[in-house]
């Protein structure tokens, strides 16, 4: 419904076409009850804001009319029925009301905060619940919400995470059960958010693992203990390529020998450094080398053709 109603304000988009009987209706209630398209009436607007210590608010609403001298926020809240939906007094103590108004106060006296509530099972239409909140209202309260929520929830976030055990499964029940409980992820995993934690931390991974390797380039040729003599191939030495790395590596370990680095590990970090860096065209490898037999075990898989010299 969401995305029928925010078609309307787009002017290449057909906002009734495809819709069903019951559907058109309610977006032609719910359009009556918004204002018209406008250059100063924004759709997905952002209201985030900075809070103490580095923290961001962010938060976005779903229309901001800034047309007259008091701004209107609109969201639309889609529910089942009218049953749990909020009236004038409720909002003026809801945290995301205060929240939204909190963002804009900065620049106007007062602001204009609305909820159209969308029914769908249900024949009444759409309708508007709204209220104006002047700016020391609104600093108020919101001070009081930074010492009964985000103070708390700053300080918590200190906790080492596997002191964290939080269940909120039982809230998807709640007022007749929540909305977004068919594709919630944290109601499909019974409400163990540190499931959900981990689950997305581990595509992290393996999406960043598939980037790496679509980011790594092959070598040609990788020419071990002999060279190309004729032709225009210029190989890179790999002791020149290596030089750089090495320099890097021991700045970061704060040593002057890639062989100090944390007690012998400087392999290691070699081999770790090799299966990284962009790699030339063309490299020649001589076996007497410090480090040739670190750098073979990376760089022949690392190559499209190797040609091994005899001695
Ligand atoms: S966990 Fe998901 S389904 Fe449950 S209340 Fe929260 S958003 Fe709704």
């Amino acid at each position: 419904m969401h995305s029928i109603i925010e078609n309307y304000y787009d002017p290449n988009k057909q906002v009734m076409v495809g819709l069903t009987e019951k559907e058109l209706n309610i977006v032609k209630s719910a359009i009556k009850l918004l204002p018209l398209p406008h250059e100063k009436v924004y759709l997905e607007r952002d209201l985030s804001f900075s809070y103490d210590e580095g923290v961001k608010y962010s938060q976005r609403t779903d229309l901001y009319d800034a047309r007259e001298r008091v701004p209107e926020i609109i969201d639309f809240k889609t529910m089942k029925d009218f049953r749990f939906a909020l009236d004038e007094r409720d909002l003026t103590q809801n945290i995301q009301v205060l929240s939204y108004a909190n963002a804009v106060l900065g620049e106007v006296e007062a602001v204009r905060v609305s909820h159209l509530q969308i029914a769908l099972e249900v024949v009444e239409p759409p309708r508007k619940v709204s209220i104006e909140l002047s700016r020391d209202y609104v600093k108020e309260k919101w001070e009081q919400a930074e010492e009964r929520f985000f103070k708390p929830m700053l300080k918590s976030r200190r906790l080492p995470i596997v002191d964290v055990e939080a269940r909120v499964g039982k809230a998807c029940e709640d007022y007749g059960g929540c909305w977004h409980k068919e594709h919630c992820e944290l109601s499909r995993k019974g409400g163990d958010f540190m499931a959900v934690i981990r689950d997305k931390n581990e595509k992290k991974e393996e999406k960043k693992e598939v980037e790496i390797k679509k980011e790594l380039n092959k070598i040609s040729c990788l020419f071990v203990d002999c060279a190309p003599m004729k032709g225009s191939i210029q190989p890179v030495l790999f002791s020149d390529f290596i030089e750089e790395i090495l320099t890097a590596l021991c700045e970061k370990a704060g040593v002057e020998d890639w062989r100090l680095i944390e007690f012998g590990k400087g392999r290691g970090f070699v081999a770790i450094a090799l299966r990284k860096v962009t790699l030339p065209e063309y490299m020649v490898i001589n076996t007497k080398e410090d480090l040739s037999s670190t750098a073979l075990e990376v760089l022949v898989g690392r190559s499209e053709n190797v040609v091994w010299g005899s001695k």
